[in-house]
């Protein structure tokens, strides 16, 4: 399974990945994790990479790209598959997508597309908080930890990303609407584009897409699916 999952900020991507990578076995590859575990460990990249992600801006193309190469070259193989979750996120990326998947003789079999409303995502991102640790991910009313403050999974601190304030929202939600939604096209145009509605409680949605995802097994190990 080779996969894509596209939705605005706050649409439930990396809850839904995270249900999707322990029911499949796949390469779950998130840019935003990515990037954040460049500035934890002060890599040379880690300052310019923070100064773009506390803007709401995108990271230049070669910096993410060179990351999304690496790991599709180096670590896929030992899994079924792939999921690209907050990757690509605009028509040059989308098309050097293309151009890795082409070198390693892969393709995509789906984009799942999640839409959400305004208000539930503001909600969503301004009650978010992550554990340090592992990286679970909870929510101040939506899903609080047992005790304030503390991981239920690994006890570790829960912390607010530096991204998820009001100001900044609003400039990934404009970089979102100008540079990532006209992407969806491009997969329209190609048969790989599946919608859900991202107001959905998690698990529903998570359901949603193992019913679809098992309906579709488009996405055998030796075959370039694609929907017409
Ligand atoms: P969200 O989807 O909630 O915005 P992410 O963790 O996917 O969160 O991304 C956080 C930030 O990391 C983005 O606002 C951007 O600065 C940077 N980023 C992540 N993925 C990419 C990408 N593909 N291209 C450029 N910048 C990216």
């Amino acid at each position: 399974m080779r996969i894509v999952l596209l939705g605005p900020p706050g649409a439930g991507k990396g809850s839904v990945a995270a249900l999707i990578k322990d029911r499949y076995a796949l390469l779950h590859i998130s840019t935003g994790d990515i990037l954040r575990e460049e500035i934890r460990k002060e890599s040379p990249l880690a300052k310019e990479i923070k100064s773009y992600i506390e803007r709401g801006a995108l990271v230049p193309d070669e910096v993410i790209t060179k990351m999304v190469d690496q790991k599709l070259t180096k670590d896929l193989g030992v899994t079924e598959g792939f999921m690209l979750d907050g990757y690509p996120r605009n028509d040059s990326q989308a098309k050097e997508l293309d151009a890795i998947l082409k070198k390693i003789d892969s393709s995509l079999d789906f984009v799942l597309n999640m839409e959400a409303s305004l208000p539930l995502i503001l909600s969503r991102i301004s009650g978010r908080r992550i554990c340090k640790k592992c990286g679970a991910v909870y929510h101040m009313t939506n899903k609080p930890p047992k005790a304030a403050g503390v991981c239920d999974a690994c006890s570790g601190p829960l912390y607010q990303r530096s991204d998820d304030n009001e100001e900044t929202i609003k400039n990934r939600m404009s970089v979102y609407n100008s540079s990532t939604a006209p992407i969806l096209e491009y997969y329209r145009k190609q048969g790989k584009l599946v919608t859900f509605d991202g107001d959905k409680e998690t698990n529903v949605l998570f359901e949603e897409f193992v019913k679809f995802l098992n309906e579709n097994k488009r996405f055998n190990k030796n075959q370039n699916a694609s929907r017409n």
